[in-house]
């Protein structure tokens, strides 16, 4: 059977749940041979080999942590030639990161292939995979594949439920020549994120996210306590971000983040379409709006018309007694 080559994200050797996600698309379209560089990557191969890893091929070298994306890019290009030339490769599947969307661009560039990116499906077709793209601030949905050379497809975190699917996962180390250019860019330093403790809002099976209605820093407590009891990322609409209630990097939209969560939670947000552009390709779509006329009520599968600090507090206590 053709191989899918599935780019591995892990924290040193922690397999991150949408390289798992991965794994669950590929064996649609093929058998996936695993790519795993950096510190801890032998360890990833149990975790690789449950999810329906045929083959991990691993390699760990300093140039991964202590330069950009170009030591990776030159790796997984070692990964397509050896699996090329042993039998046929049929795609090669990245999480959409910013990071892995540059991984893949490069890629697409060097062996002469065309890239999709941002795709929130996959299925096998008779000219190759055909992924899904919610386009045009998620007003489309299309279907294409690619023409030239071996797909490569970027796929969006939470497009499919992980499903286990034990496999061989025969480890071996990838041979791999660093180009010229893989020490181009060095990382002078690291400063981690401060935690939360909460998911990372790009990969949450669930998003709480509060708008303008929240009226105030200091009500994004509520806001919080609803995510922290579903254990939930934390989102904001970009009237609430830009009143400097909570920070950039939670905004959620056509120029925050895109979130696709199996289930997203809109309080006090009116659904503007740059807004939706961000979360519409959520599975199961929340809101509360005291405006029964607002626009998010259009999209929404569970609408309540009510004060979200009536709302959201009730809800949250429910949902702890529910838990237990
Ligand atoms: C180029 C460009 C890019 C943009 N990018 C983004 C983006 O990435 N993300 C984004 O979100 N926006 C973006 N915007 C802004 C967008 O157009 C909207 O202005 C913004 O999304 C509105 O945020 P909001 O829904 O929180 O506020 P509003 O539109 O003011 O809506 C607030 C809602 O809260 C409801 N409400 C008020 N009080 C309560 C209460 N107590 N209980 C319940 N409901 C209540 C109101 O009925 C209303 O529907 C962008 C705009 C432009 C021009």
């Amino acid at each position: 059977m053709a191989e899918v080559l599935v780019y591995v994200d892990h924290v040193d050797g922690a397999v991150r749940k949408p390289t798992l996600e991965l794994l669950t698309l590929a064996r649609r379209v093929g058998e996936p041979v695993a790519v795993a560089l950096g510190n801890g990557a032998a360890d990833t191969a149990a975790a690789l080999a449950e999810h329906g890893a045929v083959k991990v091929l691993t390699h760990d070298a300093s140039e991964y942590a202590d330069y950009l994306v170009v030591p990776k890019v030159d790796a997984l290009q070692a990964a397509v030639e050896s699996v090329s030339a042993a039998g046929s490769l049929v795609a090669v599947l990245v999480p959409s990161s910013a990071e892995g969307k540059e991984i893949a661009a490069r890629l697409a560039l060097r062996i002469g292939s065309g890239i999709i990116t941002d795709a929130v499906d996959l299925e096998a077709g008779d000219e190759g995979p055909v992924a899904t793209q919610s386009v045009f601030a998620a007003s489309f949905t299309t279907k294409s594949r690619v023409s030239k050379g071996t797909p490569v497809i970027t796929v969006k975190p939470n497009s499919a439920a992980v499903e286990a699917a034990p496999a061989a996962g025969d480890v071996s180390e990838l041979s791999v020549t660093f180009s010229a250019q893989a020490t181009g860019t060095k990382v002078t330093g690291r400063t981690p994120r401060e935690s939360t403790g909460r998911p990372e809002l790009t990969e949450a099976a669930i998003v709480v996210s509060g708008g303008r209605g929240v009226n105030g820093a200091e009500n994004f407590a509520i806001i919080e306590a609803l995510a922290d009891s579903l254990g939930a990322a934390v989102g904001a609409s970009r009237a609430a971000v830009d009143a400097g209630w909570y920070p950039h990097t939670n905004q959620v939209g056509q120029t925050g983040k895109s979130v696709s969560p199996q289930l997203y939670i809109a309080n006090g947000i009116s659904g503007a379409i740059q807004h939706r552009a961000g979360m519409q390709t959520s599975k199961t779509i929340v809101a509360v709006n005291k405006d029964a006329e607002a626009p998010i009520f259009d999209l929404v599968d569970y609408g309540v018309v009510g004060d979200l600090f009536d709302v959201v507090p009730a809800l949250t206590e429910e949902i702890k007694t529910r838990k237990g």
